[in-house]
């Protein structure tokens, strides 16, 4: 049995290529964790937060603090998931729970079993080829006409990676959200996805609305996230029951027990798992059974991650064939620092992301990034003019 040696937590924040806007908030910065968990045998694991309080339940801060206790029980503990998630129940009970920092450790620990099994991770969860689905690229809350350029844009600079599915965030507002579908469908030729973040208060309103957008866009939107606001099943049902738009939760169905409650009351056809809500791979795979014994459908959404978090992500897809939607394009899109020798683009191929099929998690850290894990660089601006307090 292989043995953690030494569990190191990070901060980790990184500056957005640009902001970024949902029904509820808009995003200059990801902020986030990281972890290296280290083994007798010399096999290192890499694992990452990324919380968000409305979706995951934990903030940075929270996070932090639990990854800190964790990293105490966890040295001198077999790699061994169920193991592990056994020692983070301990430290939930004794602080609280906090979905990205489980996460992080859990991917971490699958990036250390498939390291030693020398396999992806996905063809170590059973799945001897892998699953392989359209992604989306997101466009943010903008004017019409910015959702058609941008739009536009991510046609052309992902040209060459065949893209496929687009995915619009709606706002709420019924006569913009109908305007901005109608502006993307007249310029993209491919399928759309839909997400109002719970932007709808009135679940009436979010029908009318959602039989308009398919009334021009038909078949094409093949799904809506969250339409209502988060933990309001009836609602939720409401519009499931009545809308032409499969409706998938997101918010509502942060840990295995929101989707079981989901599930047995049929407030939605499908879920998005995200593994930083569901709290690693070891979760995902049992939301991921549950919704197939009520016949959910699945998609995987992630927040705002590099490829190391995302790279758990498409092995999560890659492994499981119920997965009908991919929705991973953090790493392509908005956070444009690249912390992994392997570069996300080239993973990102007939508008699907594709897994490095390295063993693992699949990933290299690059040199700098390792060098700032491990205290070598050190990064501080000088202070220049009036700010200058010192005699440098
Ligand atoms: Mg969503």
């Amino acid at each position: 049995m292989v043995t953690i040696t030494e569990v190191i937590p990070y901060k980790m924040d990184i500056l957005l290529a640009e902001p970024f806007s949902i029904s509820f908030k808009t995003y200059t910065h990801s902020h986030g964790s990281f972890v290296v968990i280290k083994t007798d045998e010399g096999i290192e694991g890499y694992g990452e937060g990324c919380p968000d309080k409305p979706i995951t339940g934990d903030s940075q801060e929270e996070s932090l603090i639990f990854l800190e206790k964790a990293s105490k029980y966890l040295v001198g503990a077999q790699v061994d998931i169920e193991n592990i998630h056994g020692i983070l129940d301990k430290v939930e009970r004794e602080l609280f729970p906090s979905q990205t920092a489980r996460n992080a450790i859990d991917i971490a620990i699958y990036d250390i079993l498939g390291k030693l099994e020398d396999k992806p991770i996905y063809k170590m969860l059973g799945s001897s080829s892998p699953n392989i689905v359209p992604t989306t690229l997101t466009i943010g809350l903008r004017s019409i006409e910015e959702t058609k350029e941008s739009a536009r844009k991510y046609m052309e600079r992902f040209e060459k990676n065949g893209l496929r599915r687009i995915k619009l965030k709606l706002s709420g507002d019924p006569e913009s959200d109908f305007q901005r579908v109608s502006a993307v469908i007249d310029v993209f030729p491919g399928e759309i996805t839909l997400d109002a973040n719970q932007g709808y208060k009135d679940p009436k309103e979010a029908v009318k609305t959602l039989e308009e957008i398919y009334g021009i866009a038909g078949k094409r939107v093949i799904l809506v996230e969250e339409p209502v606001p988060k933990g309001e099943l009836d609602l939720l049902k409401y519009v499931s029951d009545n809308s032409p738009i499969p409706v998938f939760a997101d918010e509502s169905a942060a840990t295995l027990e929101d989707v079981r409650r989901i599930a047995e009351t049929g407030s939605a056809s499908g879920i998005n798992i995200k593994l930083q809500k569901a709290g690693g791979v070891y979760y995902a795979r049992k939301i991921a059974d549950i919704s197939r014994e009520y016949g959910l459908k699945l998609m995987v959404g992630c927040n705002e991650e590099t490829f190391v978090a995302i790279s758990a992500a498409i092995n999560f897809v890659a492994s499981d064939s119920s997965v009908i939607n991919a929705d991973l394009d953090s790493d392509l899109l908005v956070i444009d620092v690249q912390i992994t020798e392997e570069n996300p683009l080239e993973y990102f191929r007939n508008g699907s992301r594709y897994p490095t099929d390295k063993p693992g998690l699949g990933i290299t850290l690059k040199n700098w990034f390792r060098d700032l894990l491990y205290g070598k660089i050190s990064l501080k601006k000088i202070p220049s003019g009036n700010d200058r307090t010192d005699n440098l």
